[in-house]
């Protein structure tokens, strides 16, 4: 077989979610499991919808999962441009050429006309497609159209023929004759669309394979026509693409996920702060599987075993909780400094670090990280638990108790605690773990007889201001001896 060459072509219409970033995960790991290329298109054709910001966002989404392609937008490459608002004149040779070879033709039918038409076909019990009315007009027919100044689409003409093909993911599918009707591929303003400008550039640039949403099933047939019409007229070289419909993804009420579900949103698990490996390590469970029941790794272990017959032609269930529970996994895979790194920006968004963090800082993260790694699922978990260790540094706000935890734990039955805790701390000549256990244990356990929440509850909310946070005597040793009994301290007033 000749190189394997994919394409992830989305528009640039909206916010990016979900359902296409697992389509460019299975078009990016077939591509490198095959050593082929991956091709990144944009298909912004449609001024009215398309935007700036949304072509932006695309490049800035990807590169955030990693997902590098081997030609397209900003790096260019031998098919380019990959923007198809930037291929224009293409598309308009292409349609001219299939208007003059007959493959195409114009319709002068008004939307009035047409949907005139559809109700008697719909009467009498037909499939309401186009009647074909405009197929073979006489030259003064379309004189007479051209005089009462009728604006004229384009339509790609059918061949009478059933179409089939063997689909990667659901076998042989069949499309009959009478429901793929003669479509528009030009607008009357001269627009070329959808219909026109993908299955040229597929061709243009050469793609194998076509993997896409089940949603798009419809238009194959219509590509697979259009396909043997450029290679009829010389444009088209190759062989057909190969094309394979993932499944459809599932969301609440088992309703297709749209893009307007909240959790559909791309954008929603960078601001929440999940980790790309960890949701794309999600979105390739649904429709794929790794084997042997394993459901943690990498994209690149995905790379290397992928293969299209494993993909699933039965709907996949989009869950939430499932995909938090596999970030979770991946925030307890990675390094520490990795780690700390990552929460940085998470802590700056939140005003816990005005600046970026000083080495000092940076140090007590690092301290602190594996005692909370275990402890999220989200980035943004973290910062609740962290923040503490930095409040009263330079450029950070004040150390502050959450009045609700106050309220709840520090109660006047806390009050000798506290005290009894300030004591004991106090003296300790050395600051380790251990050594503070120790005292608190003596002070408060042994001398007082608490139980451990009795005991600890109150100190924990004292320095960390929270109910939830990393193990209490390793973050009093992280906090210091100095500010931890300062904090100490000012909860007994
Ligand atoms: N631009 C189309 C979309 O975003 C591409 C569909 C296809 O893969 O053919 O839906
Ligand atoms: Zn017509």
């Amino acid at each position: 077989m000749s190189q394997v060459r994919v394409r992830f072509c989305p528009s640039p219409t909206g916010n990016p979610h979900v359902g296409m970033v697992r389509t460019a995960l299975f078009n990016w790991a077939f591509a490198r499991h095959m050593g082929g290329k991956f091709v990144f298109r944009i298909e912004d054709t449609d001024t009215a919808r398309d935007s700036e910001e949304s072509y932006n966002d695309l490049l800035d989404s990807l590169r955030w999962l990693g997902m590098d392609w081997d030609e397209g937008p900003e790096i260019g490459g031998p098919h380019g441009p990959y923007r198809q608002s930037q291929r224009m004149d293409i598309y308009a040779e292409v349609a001219a050429k299939l208007l003059e070879t007959g493959h195409a033709y114009k319709c002068y039918c008004s939307q009035e006309e047409l949907e005139e038409r559809r109700e008697v076909a719909r009467a009498a019990g037909k499939t309401p497609g186009y009647d074909r009315a405009c197929r073979d007009l006489s030259e003064s027919q379309i004189a007479e159209y051209v005089a009462q100044s009728r604006a004229a689409v384009v339509r790609f003409r059918m061949p009478d023929t059933d179409f089939t093909w063997v689909d990667l993911v659901r076998g042989e599918v069949t499309f009959a004759n009478e429901h793929v009707p003669d479509y528009v591929i030009v607008r009357a303003t001269g627009e070329p669309l959808y219909t026109l400008v993908n299955p040229v550039d597929d061709v243009l640039m050469e793609i194998t394979h076509v993997l896409r949403g089940e949603d798009l099933l419809s238009s194959t047939p219509r590509q697979l026509a259009l396909y043997d019409a450029l290679k009829e007229i010389g444009i088209a070289k190759g062989e057909r693409p190969l094309y394979g419909h993932l499944p459809y993804v599932m969301g609440e009420g088992n309703k297709k996920l749209s893009k307007r579900d909240p959790e559909s949103r791309l954008l929603m698990y960078r601001e929440e702060g999940y980790l790309p490996e960890g949701l794309l390590n999600y979105l390739a469970l649904l429709g794929w599987s790794f084997g042997e029941d394993r459901e943690f790794f990498s994209k690149e272990e995905m790379a290397s075993v992928f293969d299209i017959s494993r993909v699933n032609a039965n709907p996949a269930r989009f869950d939430l909780k499932k995909c938090t529970a596999i970030n979770g996994e991946w925030i307890r895979h990675i390094a520490v400094e990795d780690l700390a790194i990552r929460l940085v920006p998470f802590l700056k968004e939140d005003g816990v670090f005005t600046n970026d963090p000083t080495s000092e800082q940076m140090q007590k993260l690092l301290a602190a990280v594996p005692h909370v790694q275990e402890r999220m699922e989200t980035l943004r978990q973290g910062i609740g638990m962290l923040g503490f260790l930095f409040y009263g540094d330079v450029g950070s706000p004040e150390f502050a108790i959450e009045p609700s935890e106050a309220e709840k734990v520090l109660t006047p039955d806390a009050l000798p605690v506290l005290v009894a805790a300030h004591e004991a701390l106090s003296d300790l000549a050395e600051w380790s773990t251990e050594s503070i256990e120790d005292a608190l244990r003596v002070a408060l356990i042994e001398n007082m007889e608490l139980k451990p929440k009795l005991a600890f509850g109150p100190v924990r909310v004292a320095v960390t201001g929270r109910r939830v946070s990393p193990p209490l005597f390793e973050s009093l040793e992280i906090l210091g001896q100095e500010r931890s009994l300062a904090r100490i301290l000012a909860a007994t007033k």
